[in-house]
């Protein structure tokens, strides 16, 4: 196994050798028909939720398996070997939980954990159509009405979204008023079952990557859902976000790590096999320097990832560390991807060889989790420092 290293406790061993068996049983067999159509393996979702891994992420107390942060990187890492796309919307299963426990209430945490450990997906639900990177700019609201909310707005890319049983919905509930000196609308969050009227499923995207994945618009058409639903307080939505996001965007990544392993290898074999001028690509030193490299990218950002995770069990939940490490992983598994792909030559363009698919996989890493150019927006305002003010 590629992915058993040697810092592994015999735990972790354990459990990556228990996905890679189910995984090369039940998915490898058919990932190019499922690539093909754009479909997400339910049934292979179920063997791993025979298995235990469901709500793998989530405290043992609220329902889950209690994996600590590093292990469960590891897991996503094995995942990922396989594929980028399953592994992507197998991590972001327990997304939508993430925000509750850190801030929600124990009827919440039980409510929502139960449902995760019985097998129900999750999404987290901030992007809308005209609101991305710019995430304060969302339009969705959540007007009080007695002990209800009235949720109206559309919700776009949503991982799961048409998978998930159950949201986490941002929407503002108290709106911008420049005049009055407030900048920024209140944006809270709120626990929505996918069963309640007015929530429908919109458009799925037809993605060039990570086509396991499923990705949709929700609609939430007057969505009535009790008061008790929000998470946290009023308007303190998006201080929850970041602070989620500093866990989500670095461990979110490891599916890329193991998709760039995977090219590794595969390259590794293919110099070893294709020939020129008699003798194999592998012996010349063009081709080695671009393995050393893919090697030097892939071992570096998996130390970054295990150091991030490590931090996360301590407790330490930093910002720019979650930015580094998304921008250094996501960037060395798109160059890792792409350097497999010249190795293999014209065959690496093809779609009958498996380089293509990683190429077109490893792309979303540097896009989704906030761009990295938001990436390096954070980290070079914590490295500059708080500035003297202009003067002029
Ligand atoms: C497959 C997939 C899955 C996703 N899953 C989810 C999900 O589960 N939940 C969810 O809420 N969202 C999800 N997203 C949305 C994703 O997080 C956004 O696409 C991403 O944050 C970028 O937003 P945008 O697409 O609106 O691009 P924009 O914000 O419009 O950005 C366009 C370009 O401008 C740049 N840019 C924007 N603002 C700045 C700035 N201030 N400084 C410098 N450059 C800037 C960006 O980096 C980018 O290059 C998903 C997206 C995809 C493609």
């Amino acid at each position: 196994m590629k992915y058993t290293y040697e810092f592994m406790t015999d735990d972790q061993k354990s459990l990556v050798d228990l996905v890679d068996d189910i995984l090369t049983k039940t998915l490898d067999p058919q990932i190019s028909e499922l690539d093909q159509k754009g479909e997400f393996p339910w049934d292979v979702y179920n063997e791993l939720g025979k298995a235990g891994f469901w709500a793998m992420d989530v405290p043992e107390e609220y329902g889950g398996l209690g994996l600590d942060c590093v292990s469960v990187c590891l897991v996503r890492e094995a995942l990922g070997y396989h594929d980028a796309g399953f592994a992507c919307s197998f991590s972001a299963s327990t997304f939508g939980i993430k925000p509750v426990l850190l801030f929600g209430t124990e009827e919440q945490k039980k409510y929502y954990g139960e449902k995760l450990a019985a097998g129900v997906i999750s999404a987290q639900l901030l992007t809308e159509p005209q609101s991305g990177s710019d995430v304060g700019n969302m339009l969705t609201k959540a007007e009080k009405d007695g002990d209800s909310y009235v949720i109206n707005g559309r919700k776009t890319f949503v991982t799961n979204g048409g998978l998930a049983g159950i949201y986490t919905v941002a929407a503002v509930t108290s709106p911008a008023d420049p005049a009055n000196g407030k900048k920024k609308p209140g944006i809270s969050l709120f626990i929505v079952d996918r069963d309640t009227p007015g929530v429908s499923v919109g458009k799925e995207e037809n993605k060039m990557g990570i086509r396991l994945s499923n990705t949709t618009d929700v609609v939430f058409s007057d969505v009535r859902v009790p008061a008790a639903n929000m998470i946290g307080e009023e308007g303190k939505g998006l201080e929850y976000v970041g602070t989620l996001l500093a866990r989500t965007r670095p461990t979110g990544m490891a599916p890329g790590l193991g998709l760039a392993q995977k090219a590794l290898d595969l390259a590794v074999d293919y110099c070893r096999t294709r020939e020129t001028k008699g003798e194999a690509i592998g012996r010349l030193q063009a081709i080695q320097f671009k393995l050393a490299d893919m090697q030097i990218k892939l071992q570096c950002a998996r130390a970054q990832l295990i150091y991030n995770a490590q931090l996360i069990d301590q407790g330490i939940y930093s910002t720019p560390m979650g930015s580094i490490t998304k921008t250094f992983v996501s960037e060395a598994a798109m160059s890792v991807a792409d350097s497999a792909m010249q190795i293999y030559g014209g065959y690496g363009y093809s779609r009958e060889f498996p380089v293509e698919k990683l190429f077109r996989d490893a792309r979303i890493f540097s896009i989704f989790e906030g761009t990295n150019e938001i990436q390096r927006q954070i980290i070079g305002r914590d490295v500059v420092g708080k500035l003297p003010k202009k003067s002029k």
